[in-house]
């Protein structure tokens, strides 16, 4: 939860658990989250994130996991290693 860099995690949420509260999207300093048609939080600018962690330490439902990618995991991400070929 210390790394505040853009593009580098992955912000999980179980539509199954969220309640629709909107804590997480009314939160997230970076608009990462919205509320979708049905009430659900959804992560609609995963790339804005900057894993500040503030989402998923409030959800009072446990509903959202928010991930550190693997280090170069994305083409544009610091240490991005395009794959070998034949994989
Ligand atoms: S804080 Fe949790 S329960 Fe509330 S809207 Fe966000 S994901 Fe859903
Ligand atoms: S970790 Fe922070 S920036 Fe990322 S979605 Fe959650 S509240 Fe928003």
């Amino acid at each position: 939860m210390t790394d505040r860099h853009k593009g580098l995690t992955e912000v999980v949420i179980y539509p199954a658990w969220c309640k629709g509260c909107g804590i997480c999207a009314a939160f997230c300093p970076e608009k990462v989250i919205e509320l979708d048609a049905e009430g659900k939080a959804r992560a609609v600018r995963q790339e804005d994130c900057i894993n500040c962690g503030f989402c998923e330490l409030h959800c009072p439902d446990f509903a959202i996991s928010v991930r550190t990618k693997e280090p170069g995991a994305d083409p544009g991400t610091p240490g991005y290693k395009p794959p070998a070929k034949g994989k």
